[in-house]
């Protein structure tokens, strides 16, 4: 049996979104830029795919600006918004994504910012109380805070944020990469400025996303070139890209409620059979439902010399998982996360992330080669 625990990572491809962007890649190849009438079919679909997913999250397609996936769009939203507001300060926190963690790094290496790093909880939560602390001494400054992290799973309650940035006047961009297809988002109600979308992960292709820049903040451009995406984001569009994302993030919306119970099913199964299952074991985030990511459980293996062996022994049973490190020590100095919650660095964290294709079946398997990689070793 294979099985495909790594959700958080990339998803399958939706077979209904392959479909709907064949005839993009065969037939429709006219450039979106193009005044003939190719580029004006490439180009009515693109405006289509932006005002569908404009209409699902409740704002305007006036700000949707596709990119080429999660990472580009933290960039563009922090670098941009440090230039067009001449701000100062980064407010974020130390287990963000890379694409946040590395921008803020080098806006300060360049002298351009100062970052200040938001007190966490041992589950993940932000500290509203240092937020507030940190903007009332900090004018002009940037928050940058995912809403739900990628390794853990732990949600951030970003309409409080939201609210705190609103009265301290504060710029708020939310890497919502992991939300985005598996949450609604109303964008009418929520205040945050710039939040991000990546196909791959809610089943749609690789290699594309989108920006939301509320109306009330005015960027410059990331990259230079052509006059694409109103000026903002210079290249031809990836137009089949553009198209499968708002399928994908359709499909989303429309099962979103039958796949969140579905998949919740899964995450509880795991949890409870490997209570019964894995002496010791534990599990690093916040693990409640409603507060947490129902796709990521990320799993706490408690000390044992073979702890590194873990993913390799998933991995030659037909288990694809990821760790929250790469090391070989069986600590977890590699995960930038499970450091910044001060996670016990000789247990070994093992993400296992599910998508809507997984079985419950699936879990029983998981389960029980865990049982039998893992129980040799407590004994
Ligand atoms: N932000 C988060 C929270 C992610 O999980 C990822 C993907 O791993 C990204 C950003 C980057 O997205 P992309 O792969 O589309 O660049």
């Amino acid at each position: 049996m294979k099985v495909y625990f790594d959700n958080a990572a990339t998803t399958q491809l939706d077979p209904e979104v392959f479909e709907t962007m064949r005839p993009l890649m065969l037939d429709m190849y006219g450039n979106p830029s193009s005044t003939h009438s190719h580029g004006r079919e490439a180009r009515s679909k693109v405006e289509y795919a932006r005002r569908t997913v404009a209409q699902l999250l409740n704002t305007t397609p006036s700000e949707i600006f596709f990119t080429s996936g999660g990472t580009e769009g933290d960039n563009t939203a922090i670098r941009c918004s440090v230039e067009a507001y001449d701000l100062k300060h980064i407010i974020t926190t130390k287990i963000e994504h890379k694409a946040v963690g590395q921008t803020a790094d080098k806006l300060a290496a360049e002298g351009k910012v100062k970052v200040s790093y938001l007190e966490l909880d041992s589950e993940g939560h932000i500290n509203h109380d240092h937020l507030i602390e940190l903007l009332k001494n900090n004018p002009r400054s940037m928050v940058s805070a995912m809403h739900a992290n990628n390794e853990i799973g732990t949600l951030q309650d970003i309409d409080r944020i939201g609210e705190i940035c609103n009265e301290y006047d504060a710029v708020f961009h939310s890497d919502t990469v992991q939300t985005m297809g598996h949450f609604r988002h109303d964008l009418e109600k929520l205040q945050c400025h710039f939040l991000v979308g990546s196909a791959h992960k809610l089943h749609g292709p690789k290699g594309i996303g989108f920006l939301r820049v509320c109306k009330s903040k005015k960027i410059g451009r990331l990259i230079d070139g052509g006059g694409q995406e109103r000026n903002h984001r210079g290249g031809t569009e990836n137009v089949h890209g553009i198209i499968g994302m708002a399928k994908a993030l359709e499909i989303a919306y429309r099962d979103m409620d039958a796949h969140q119970k579905h998949i919740q099913s899964l995450k509880t199964r795991m949890i409870e059979r490997l209570r019964e299952t894995v002496p010791g074991v534990s599990f690093n985030g916040d693990i409640r439902e409603g507060h947490s990511l129902y796709t990521v459980l990320n799993v706490s293996f408690p000390p044992n010399e073979d702890n590194d062996m873990l993913l390799f022994n998933l991995d030659i049973n037909g288990i694809s998982a990821s760790g929250g490190s790469a090391c070989n020590s069986g600590a977890n100095t590699g995960s930038h996360v499970l450091t910044g919650i001060k996670a016990d660095p000789n247990r070994q964290g093992i993400r296992f992330s599910f998508g809507k294709y997984n079985t419950m079946d699936e879990v029983d398997y998981v389960i029980e080669k865990l049982a039998e990689i893992v129980e040799p070793a407590v004994v």
